[in-house]
Order: structure tokens, then sequence, then C-alpha cells
């Protein structure tokens, strides 16, 4: 079995879960899901990242202690995870012995090469950022990000990673693998960051004023600057330095968001090149989100939180529509009314309309059975190349484009039972054309199921099972989407799969 390490970025605790932190998860789950269809033995990755001055301060309003303050925060994210049906298999928290473990044994062996050197830091500081900041990135002596605080001039002992060594090394993974940053736009700002790099630059790798966080191996007047600790979660989720680890590690995936790719395409492949383990296979940059926009909030008129927009369709519905309508390779806006648009034509008079007048028209007329006829349609041929088109979109982690290719033989089905119009076929008697009919239907049926499984696994379950298939859709074959069962089962009666609510006015096009 080939194995598939997927990861997403570990979430900073200093708040709830939103819509942001969500729609990296759902798109990341979506992937996964679909490698587990594909066969692949998949290790899926998420987590917190509780250190760091910000977590301190952030506990330290609330009255709380770190500790306590990050364990409640997991608790949130663990709950929201799990209603919107978020398929990992680790949890991994930075302040776990896991972790600390990992993060020593790794800055031992970049230390024991050779690349760790001390020196003092001084600049300008935000804690904001808890970053140093350059003169010319200040605006009016500000952080940009941070306007309404003081930065501070600040010297500290540090110790540095001379990450200029590993420059070319780089440049030559970027060159040898033109898949290893994506998109393509990301891929060429970071080979242009790391080609100005000097042979001396160096990175500060350690904070002497923070308490909050993993002390530095040998000397713990430091700890590991959170950002270059954090990204190690990747190899602590994979039990890294245990033996055994190269089983889940490397990274298939690293799935992240475009603030932080410099780090997971330069910082991080230089810091494990330098401990010499193996780096990383790719790199996806997903977009952002944007709710902001005035069209939004006029027609929303109250905050989006996590909870309103699962509360509105169902956290299927949310899954489905922010695959379909934000790209996952570029930005995106979410607004009420394309949800809601969404939501009433795809998912309600689509896909949730095609599997009840399906699953009614096999009951009616073949007494439930699913006749056993395996005679190929144009709706099979049809459905042979829309399935060719969603492995090769879902392959290349373009998710829009795989909803795009599942919800297209939606149409093409609904079409088809429009032309054969089984109820003129019962009337008239043409029994082998009407069997021929809905046994192709329910072959259609169960491959936009499976395609659909990655986006919406609850409600594709219950399809699943009404379908009268056999197992969890979760955990079907390849094999089944490429050759759809026929005939034999019975169906069951369902419940409307996508009701739409008083609240939710009809769609209208945009
Ligand atoms: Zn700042």
């Amino acid at each position: 079995m080939t194995k598939y390490y997927i990861t997403t970025a570990i979430d900073y605790s200093n708040g709830e879960p939103h819509l942001g932190h969500a729609y990296e998860k759902i798109g990341a789950d979506c992937v996964a899901r679909y490698r587990r269809l594909r066969g692949h033995d998949v290790y899926f990755s998420i987590g917190m990242d509780e250190h760091g001055q910000k977590v301190a301060q952030a506990a330290e309003a609330a009255g709380s202690d770190p500790q306590a303050w990050v364990d409640g925060i997991a608790q949130q994210f663990q709950a929201a995870w799990s209603e919107l049906s978020i398929s990992h298999d680790a949890f991994i928290r930075t302040t776990e012995p896991r972790h600390h473990g990992a993060v020593e044994e790794l800055f031992r062996r970049i230390q024991h090469s050779g690349h760790i050197s001390q020196g003092t830091y001084e600049g300008y500081y935000c804690v904001g950022c808890e970053a140093f900041k350059l003169e010319k990135d200040l605006v009016d002596g500000k952080c940009p990000v941070h306007p309404t605080r003081e930065v501070k001039w600040l010297e500290e002992p540090n110790f540095f990673f001379e990450i200029g060594r590993f420059r070319q090394k780089l440049l030559d993974l970027y060159d040898a693998n033109p898949g290893f940053i994506k998109p393509k736009s990301k891929s060429n700002e970071v080979y242009n960051v790391v080609s100005e790099w000097t042979d001396d630059q160096k990175m500060s790798v350690s904070r002497a004023r923070v308490p909050w966080g993993i002390p530095w191996p040998g000397d713990d007047s430091h700890v590991v600057y959170v950002w270059f600790e954090a990204v190690i979660n990747y190899l602590s989720a994979a039990a890294f330095p245990n033996p055994g680890y190269e089983a889940i590690w490397p990274a298939d995936v690293h799935v992240i968001g475009p603030d932080i790719v410099r780090f997971h395409a330069a910082m991080w492949p230089a810091m494990l090149m330098a401990a010499d383990v193996e780096v990383p296979r790719q790199v996806w940059c997903h977009g952002w989100v944007s709710t902001g926009g005035a069209r939004f909030s006029k027609s929303a008129g109250v905050a989006v939180t996590l909870r309103n927009l699962i509360d509105r369709h169902g956290s299927d519905a949310l899954r489905y529509f922010v695959l379909r309508e934000i790209p996952w390779n570029a930005d995106g806006n979410f607004t009420w009314e394309r949800f809601d648009t969404r939501y009433t034509a795809e998912l309600a008079d689509g896909y949730g309309n095609l599997v009840s007048r399906v699953l009614a028209m096999i009951r009616r007329y073949r007494n439930a059975m699913v006749p056993d006829v395996s005679t190929p349609t144009p709706l099979d041929t049809a459905g042979d190349e829309l399935v060719a088109a969603y492995r090769g979109a879902m392959d290349g982690h373009l998710l829009h484009e795989g909803a795009d290719h599942a919800w297209k033989l939606v149409d093409r089905a609904n079409g088809f039972v429009e032309q054969r119009a089984p109820w003129n076929l019962a009337k008239g008697g043409q029994d082998a054309e009407l069997d021929e009919t809905l046994a192709a239907l329910s072959r259609a049926l169960a491959r936009i199921t499976l395609m659909a499984s990655p986006f919406m696994p609850g409600k594709t379950q219950a399809v699943w099972e009404a379908l009268g298939l056999p197992g969890e859709v979760s955990t079907a074959s390849w094999q089944a989407l490429e050759q759809p069962p026929t005939g034999g089962g019975s169906v069951q009666r369902l419940a409307p799969l996508f009701p739409k609510p008083a609240h939710v006015p009809q769609a209208v096009d945009k």
C-alpha cells in the first residue's frame, strides 16, 4: 500500500476556531479521504501551536495559567473538527512530551552537525508578531500589523541557525522538483527570497526572554523560538525520533496558508537538511477565504462564526460549499447568497433530488430491487469520462474541479431521467428498457456518491446505505468507482437529504 502523509498547519492557541481554520482542515480532509478512496495508507495530522508570548499573554488576559488556557482552546478546536467530520489520525499539541522530545532531538542534530552558532541579536521587536522587525518594515516607527503597540529595541544572546549554507541545496531541491511548492506563484516567491540569501545568512532560533516554550537543548536560559519549534510538529506526529518513524515520514504534502509558505518551503527543509532528515515532498499553499465584504456584512447582519456557518445548512453542506466555491489553489469569497444558491441548486435540487427520484422509481416500478442489468448506456459512458476527469483533478489537489466533475454527472443523470422518462416506459410495459434505465441510474448514483464522499462524508454514507450498497462509503474501493456495482440490492426509503429551511431564499442566478 502506498503511504500518504498529509498535514495541516497547527493552529495558534490564542482564540476560537473560525472559518479560516476550518477551510484548511476541510480541504485537507477532502484530500485525505480521496487518497483513502484511491487505496493509499493515509496518515493525516492536525494540531495546536501552544507556545510563545502571544499565547502566554492571551492566557494572562483571561486570568488563566498558560497550560489551562491551551487545554481549553484545544478542546474547542477538537469539538469543531469532530462536528465537521475531520478524519485526522493524529492531533498533535506542542505542549506534549512527544513534541518536546522531537524538538530537542532535531536541534541536537543540527547543533551536532555544526550549523548552530551563538551571537547577539538586536533590533526592534514587536510583541504582537513575536518577531524582530527591520527598520525599513516599520511604518511611523510602529509595526504595520500592530500599529497601536510600541515596538521595543531589544538586545539578547541568541542561538543562530546558519541557514545561508543551505541556499544552493534548496535551489537544487526546487529545480529538481518543480511541484515542490504549489501554486506556481508561491514557488516563484520562495525561489526569489532564497536566491538572495548570502552564504553567511543566519536566523535566530532561540529566545532568552520568553518563559513559555521548550528549553534549548543544553541551555535552559533559552527557549526554542516558537516558529522554529512549531514546525517540528510534523515530525513529532510521525513519532520522530523513535525507530520506524520513516514509515510515515517524509510528509507527502504540507497543506498551509500563504502567510507561512517561506517557513515551510525554505526554513523547514533547510532545518531538515542540517539534521540529515528527509525533506517533505510538497508544500501546498491554499488561498484566503474572505468574508469581510460590505455586501456580506449587510446581508448577514451578524458576525460570521463557525457556529452560524454550520447551523445554516449543516456541516456537510458547509464542507461542500467552501470547497466548490473557493478554488483550493487561490483566494475566494464567502457570501451567504452564494451559499444559499449552491445549496438550493446543487444539493437540494441537484444531488438530493436525483437521489430521491431514483430511489422512488426503483421502489415504485421494481419493488425496491435494483434491476440486475449491466448493459452500458450513454450515462455509463459519460460516467467513465467524468470519473477519469475527477481523478485527474483530485490527484492534482484541484478539489473545486473534482467537485465540478462529480456534479456534471448529477446533471447528466437528471437529464437521462428526463430523456428516458421511466414513467412512460412503465406505462407502456417496456420492461427491458425500464430495467436498463434504472440500473444505469443506480450505477451513476453510486459513482456520484463515491466522488462526493470526500466532500460530504455524512450525507454520502446515508445515500450509500439507501442504495443498498455494502459497507461504508469511506472504506469503499476505487474499483467500485470505475466499475460501479450493478443490481441485485434493495433500496431503502430516505428522508430528504437537503431540506429547504424557510429562511433560505429560492435560488436566483447571480
Ligand atoms: Zn507586529
